[in-house]
């Protein structure tokens, strides 16, 4: 197994770090009650897909 030589520089962590941002999820409106729910998701409200 590898084992590590120095610690990574804060500067090297931050750029690693570049890939972590989460998106906020997509919110469509559901075709049949109008609620606001997740897309490619079943609606939480009625149940329609
Ligand atoms: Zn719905």
């Amino acid at each position: 197994m590898a084992v590590q030589q120095r610690r990574n520089s804060k500067t090297r962590k931050a750029k690693r770090r570049t890939h972590y941002k989460l998106n906020a999820p997509t919110l469509v409106k559901c075709p049949s009650c109008g609620e606001y729910k997740l897309a490619h998701r079943v609606c939480a409200n009625c149940g329609h897909k």
